[in-house]
């Protein structure tokens, strides 16, 4: 009787971002993906948020690799970090593996990382694994699909996707061969990519965008156009720069990872624009505005972009002028539409037309739609099916799909992050909640800062702080000094000194009482001097600041 075979979500389902699962076989581990999340706004001062690692620490000796589906930093931007305390082998199409490696370089962690190119349709065994990865689309080229023949065969994981039928590069999703794998030997579960599960009908073609973007650069001729996207999109970049040359414009890149990414893009042919055509952003001046073309970061908003300096008048290489064209053909992910429409504002204050996804088509999903799911639920047919990348409600919405394409109902499972599944001979066994999961902030270089970090930032940003300082003698309790109140974002002290002179009698009046009652350890008069400023404040502003007790024994 075979083994059974395990998946673990470490992250990715439940939210979108931190990408991570492991499959375990044969008691080794491969990891899925491993990647960051950007912070919510109410994660306070929190560059971004990784998986947790402690399952991972605590069986590091049974991972043998991770498999990299594709190259954005959801999926790849926590190996930096995980790299740091584990080493393991990485496997990717050459283009995921180009783009993981900025981080993992920048970290110092190049040398001992081995990094392994995989083919499209390559069969690989690694340790106990029989790996095949399978091409698909998505808005970022050469991602993969990846099926893991197991012992209780064949674990399908889609990665990111969508079912492009006209991709700019003609690589198409190879539905013929998950087809076959499903004729063949049948496909035990599928994990599937649920981004879009809960938006109707088909995604647009990637090519359809280059026709509105053609469009755009005949109507606004003779005008300077300045052009934003994912830097890691390279299909849109292309498209970008071919309705630019189309129009004899000479593109200049703007903006850090643009100008990386274009590099590696172009070096592995996989971005085709001619060198006379391409200058270095410091050299614009030298062509006439209507002749240029500007493809820019920052198309999220991110307030150090060069989108956002350009629209804050703080661009070094660019100033914009009334008659500038800025297309933005991004759409905002969920939590980033504030900063988004503060850039475009700017931008438009300046004197820019800006053209953004919710004017013209100027963008296309990466993620399959109703349709596509249902499309490659049809064709893989799983005895088992997980939905996974996605909020709780796309989970959801994909699972619904799931039994409406005819997968048993009690045969489609949500999972959470943290939670397992086993597959042995008689089914599918789910364990909720069966490693940690919780969310790792990382703010600077501080790996963990802590949600108990977090709650006090969100205290502190919202209600302020009052700190109370008295000094007491030790054997007595008798108050020496004090009590002084120091106080920001609870009141504007020189205008609220009444209030904070009552503060310090409330406060020496509960000292007083709890000394009279002998309870003068300090621990006990540190609670009783936080307990009166808070009951004091509270009632007095209804308000609740962070209290800070300082008590000194002299
Ligand atoms: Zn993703
Ligand atoms: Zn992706």
């Amino acid at each position: 009787m075979p083994n059974p075979v395990k998946v673990t979500f470490l992250g990715g389902l439940g939210e979108i971002g931190r990408n991570c699962a492991c499959v375990e076989v044969e008691g080794k581990i491969m990891l899925i993906d491993c990647g960051l999340m950007f912070p919510d706004l109410d994660m306070l001062g929190i560059d971004l948020v990784l998986p947790d690692f402690e399952y991972l620490r605590q069986n590091a000796d049974r991972i043998v690799g991770c498999v990299a589906t594709h190259g954005h930093e959801d999926h790849t931007g926590g190996l930096a970090f995980l790299l740091r305390e584990l080493s393991f082998p990485i496997y990717g199409s050459p283009l995921t593996l180009a783009l993981a490696k900025n981080r993992i370089e920048e970290a110092g962690l190049l040398d001992r990382t081995e990094l392994i190119p995989v083919k499209d349709g390559e069969r690989r065994k690694i340790g106990p694994f029989d790996c095949e990865f399978i091409p698909v689309t998505h808005s970022v080229p050469y991602g993969f699909a990846t099926a893991f023949h197991t012992p209780q065969g064949i674990i399908l994981h889609t990665g990111d996707f969508k079912l492009d039928l006209t991709p700019v590069d003609g690589r198409l999703t190879d539905l013929a061969r998950m087809g076959s794998l499903a004729d063949q030997f049948g496909i035990r579960l599928l994990l599937s990519d649920s981004t879009n599960a809960d938006a109707k009908g088909h995604s647009h073609s990637e090519t359809s965008v280059g026709a509105v973007l053609y469009d755009l650069f005949h109507e606004h001729e003779g005008h300077r156009i300045i052009t934003t996207c994912f830097a890691s999109h390279i299909h849109r970049v292309q498209q970008i720069a071919d309705a630019a040359l189309a129009f004899g414009r000479t593109i200049a890149t703007m903006g850090l990872s643009m100008k990386k990414n274009v590099r590696v893009a172009r070096e592995m042919g996989l971005l085709r624009i001619p060198d006379h055509a391409l200058i270095d952003i410091a050299d614009v001046g030298d062509i006439a505005p209507e002749k240029l073309c500007v493809i820019s970061t920052g198309s999220q908003g991110e307030p150090m972009s060069a989108l956002s300096l350009l629209a804050a008048s703080e661009n070094k290489f660019l100033k914009l002028v009334r008659g500038d064209v800025v297309i933005m053909s991004s759409h905002p992910i969920p939590g980033n539409e504030a900063s988004v429409s503060k850039v475009i504002d700017g931008l438009v204050r300046l004197g820019a037309e800006v053209v953004h996804s919710g004017i013209e088509d100027v963008h296309a999903t990466g993620h399959a739609k109703q349709e596509e799911l249902k499309t490659v639920l049809s064709i893989v047919r799983p005895e088992f099916f997980v939905p996974v990348h996605g909020e709780y409600r796309h989970l959801v919405a994909h699972a619904k799909l799931g039994r409406q394409m005819g997968v048993r109902h009690d045969h489609v499972v949500i999972c959470e992050d943290g939670d397992e599944v086993e597959l042995d001979d008689r089914g599918l066994i789910v364990r909720r909640r069966a490693v940690p999961a919780g969310y790792l902030y990382v703010d600077g270089i501080i790996g963990d800062v802590g949600a108990g970090v977090l709650r006090d930032r969100k205290v502190l940003a919202e209600e302020g702080v009052v700190v109370v300082i008295v000094a007491v003698d030790s054997r007595t309790g008798a108050i020496l000094n004090g009590p002084e109140i120091i106080t920001r974002g609870w009141v504007y002290a020189p205008e609220a000194e009444d209030l904070i002179d009552q503060c310090a009698e409330a406060v020496r009046d509960a000292i007083k009482d709890a000394t009279q009652k002998d309870a003068i350890d300090i621990e006990n008069l540190q609670r009783v001097v936080r307990r009166s400023a808070g009951r004091f404040v509270n009632a007095q502003t209804k308000r609740r600041p962070m209290i800070v007790p300082v008590v000194m024994e002299a």
